[in-house]
């Protein structure tokens, strides 16, 4: 197995439309191989999950995995899933919000908002159909790597980029502030109304997490 370098933001193959894997290419020993070191990757740059494209490769694959650390206090625990040619499908018009990173574009975080269940159809590793829903902090996930296979970023899914921060200020201001917000009784701040309104009032335990897919 191989560390594989992680392409970062300005490279053209996380712009591009990544192309499905047929079965039998899914069979190959090479394939196999890069399913592992794709594995191996996100791991070790502590992501809970990495796109095809992210390694230089475009070919419609993301792995996803959590496991609850210091790093991710929130987080459920997620075991290991290899999704390939997935297609995700909201179940709700409801979006949570997050505040997304990606190993592709370090040292940022942005606040997302994105469904908040989708229905999740992909191939496994072996070529098995696996079909799943997935909520709140998976829910996430898999919309922010599935984003990659379609060459979009988080960036791109920001509805107020003034919600956009450098990791070290996003913990020294942003987490303090969603910290303050779960405290019981506090009055709840309403933010703009409809769409893309800032819902500070929401349950933080399930709509706010540091998430670095
Ligand atoms: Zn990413």
């Amino acid at each position: 197995m191989a560390i594989l370098k992680v392409a970062q933001m300005g490279h053209p193959i996380l712009r591009a439309r990544a192309r499905a894997v047929t079965p039998a290419e899914l069979a190959t020993p090479d394939f196999k191989r890069f399913l592992a070191d794709l594995v191996e990757t996100m791991r070790e740059y502590e992501g809970v999950g990495l796109a095809a494209p992210q390694v230089h490769r475009g070919v419609r694959v993301a792995v996803i995995e959590a496991y609850r650390n210091a790093r991710y206090p929130d987080a459920p625990d997620v075991p290991l899933r290899i999704l390939v040619n997935p297609r995700v499908t909201p179940l709700t018009e409801t979006r949570i919000e997050w505040w997304e990173g990606c190993l592709s574009i370090p040292g940022l975080r942005g606040l997302v908002r994105r469904p908040r269940k989708v229905r999740v159809e992909a191939l496994d590793g072996t070529g098995t159909p696996r079909v799943f829903t997935a909520e709140d902090f998976l829910a996430v996930v898999v919309q922010h790597e599935t984003d990659h296979l379609d060459g979009r970023l988080f960036l791109d899914r920001m509805d107020d980029l003034s919600e956009l921060s450098f990791q070290k200020e996003y913990e020294r201001h942003h987490l303090a502030h969603e910290s303050n917000a779960r405290e019981p009784g506090r009055p709840s701040r309403r933010g703009r109304a409809g769409r893309g309104a800032r819902s500070r009032s929401r349950r933080p335990t399930t709509f706010t997490a540091e998430v670095t897919p």
